[in-house]
C-alpha cells in the first residue's frame, strides 16, 4: 500500500524545476485554471476538474499518463492524505483532513491545491513510481514547475501537508470507515486519450 504520509525530515528539499520543457505560458494556465475552478465551483470540490488538471500536469511535464483511476473519500488515520494500492484502480482520500480545512475556513483555492498535490501524489504511485521518497521529491518538482513560488499548491507541494497546516495533526483518526465512492471521477479520460 503506498500512502502519502507525514514525516518530519522534509524541510529542506532541493526543488529544481523540469524547467525547459515548461514555458510561462504554461505556468500561468495551471495557476488560471486551479483558480477559474476556485471561483466558479464556490464551496464544491470539484473532484474532477482537479484530477484533470493533475492528469495534464503530469502529461505536460513527465509525458506519461493512465486512465481508469477512481476516487472515494474515507476516514483515514491523521498522517494519511490518501492512499493507492498497488494495482488498485481506486486512490481513496482521508476525507477528515478535508473536512477540517474546510472546517478552518480555509479558502477555496487552498483547498483545491491540498486535493492537487494529494491526487498528484497518489496518481505518480499509480504510474509506477512507486518509492515514496521520488514520489515525494516528483510532486515537489512538478509544482514548482507549474506555480509560481507562494501559490498554495507551490508550497503545499514543496513542504510536507501537515506542516503548512499543523492543526491537521489533530484531526481524528479513522480506520477506512465511511467509504464513498465519488462519481464521475476521470470521467473525461475517454477523450483525453483520443
Ligand atoms: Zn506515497
Amino acid at each position: 500500500m503506498q500512502f502519502i504520509s507525514r514525516l518530519d525530515a522534509l524541510t529542506d528539499w532541493k526543488v529544481a524545476g523540469l524547467g525547459s520543457r515548461i514555458g510561462g505560458n504554461q505556468r500561468e494556465n495551471f495557476s488560471t485554471e486551479l483558480v477559474k475552478l476556485s471561483s466558479t465551483r464556490g464551496e464544491v470540490t470539484d473532484y474532477n476538474s482537479i484530477f484533470s488538471l493533475v492528469r495534464k500536469a503530469v502529461k505536460s511535464t513527465l509525458n506519461k499518463e493512465r486512465v481508469g483511476l477512481g476516487l472515494a473519500l474515507a476516514d483515514l488515520p491523521s498522517q494519511l492524505g490518501a492512499f493507492w494500492e498497488v494495482g488498485g484502480n481506486y486512490i481513496v482520500m482521508n476525507r477528515n483532513l478535508l473536512d477540517a480545512l474546510k472546517f478552518a475556513h480555509r479558502p477555496i483555492d487552498e483547498i483545491n491545491s491540498f486535493v492537487f498535490v494529494i491526487l498528484l501524489h497518489e496518481y505518480l504511485h499509480s504510474l509506477g513510481v512507486l518509492d515514496e521518497y521520488n514520489a515525494r521529491a516528483l510532486t515537489a518538482k512538478i509544482c514548482a514547475t507549474l506555480f509560481e513560488e507562494g501559490h498554495p499548491a507551490y508550497e503545499i507541494g514543496t513542504k510536507d501537508p501537515w506542516q503548512v497546516y499543523p492543526f491537521l495533526t489533530q484531526v481524528p483518526s479513522g480506520r477506512g470507515e465511511n467509504l464513498r465512492i465519488i462519481g464521475n471521477f476521470d470521467s473525461d479520460s475517454v477523450s483525453y486519450i483520443m
